[in-house]
């Protein structure tokens, strides 16, 4: 006896069958008229204007992270023992920033690769330089008061270039909402801040101070790696949601 199924295999199997031998009509013939039919044994060139335009991708937006301070200048550190020096956990959080970045399709430069001071106006140099998109300055907080703790983002304000005050301001606020909302921290808010890599930098450039080293227990939050990837996503996905804006505001 026949059963159903063995019909409907014979029919995907002349289905296949056809498809096999009219590989490119299947394919595009909704889409392109195609007046030779190409067998899987032709040897013929397919013509030029029958292949299907692939569209160019578009250029990656790049995006300059640095990680402060470097070699003999090692920035701060934590008050306890074993003591945690700021440019190490720069470093650490620059390149979790960078991995989360580039997944999200971006183009990551950092200013230093390795443990050696970069002077502060070559780092601006250099994302000048490579054109960069926004500069994003990643550091570690310090301070007499013990109990003082939490977050904060620095900004350049310049009369000279208004537009580009007003882009890193909004870039500094869409990183520390998202760092907030990661880490639960403390905001400290948005400030001005007349340092050398945002005053030299020609695009939209923050300085992100990312907690107090001085602080007990906020480097006990600090020194664990879920803690610094969550602060690290937030970054990266406050970078995303700025430029996401951008592009609508662009397209308006
Ligand atoms: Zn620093």
């Amino acid at each position: 006896m026949k059963s159903p199924l063995s019909a409907f295999t014979q029919l995907l199997f002349i289905f296949i069958i056809n498809i096999l031998h009219h590989p490119i009509e299947a394919a595009s013939s909704k889409t392109l008229p195609i007046k030779s039919k190409i067998s899987l044994n032709s040897t013929k060139e397919i013509p030029i204007a029958k292949v299907p335009f692939k569209k160019p991708q578009e250029e990656k937006i790049t995006i300059v992270i640095d990680a402060g301070h470097g070699g003999d200048d090692f920035g701060t550190h934590s008050l306890g023992s074993p003591k945690y020096q700021e440019k190490y956990l720069n470093m650490s959080t620059a390149l979790l920033v960078k991995s989360f970045l580039q997944k999200f399709g971006y183009k990551v430069l950092l200013t230093r690769t390795d443990d050696t001071f970069i002077p502060l106006d070559k780092r601006a140099l250099f994302a000048n330089d490579k054109n960069s998109r926004l500069f994003v300055s990643i550091h570690y907080n310090s301070a007499p008061n013990k109990d003082a703790e939490g977050i904060e983002i620095f900004f350049y304000r310049n009369q000279e270039c208004q537009q580009r005050s007003v882009q890193s301001k909004q870039l500094a606020q869409y990183i520390l909402d998202k760092i907030i909302q990661n880490t639960n921290a403390k905001s400290r808010g948005v400030k001005h801040g007349n340092y050398a890599v945002l005053r030299e930098t020609k695009m939209p450039a923050v300085l992100i101070e990312g907690g107090f080293l001085t602080s007990t227990k906020e480097m006990e939050k600090i020194k664990d790696p879920t803690y610094l990837k969550s602060l690290a996503l937030g970054i990266a996905q406050g970078v995303q949601n700025y430029l996401a804006k951008e592009k609508i505001l662009a397209e308006r």
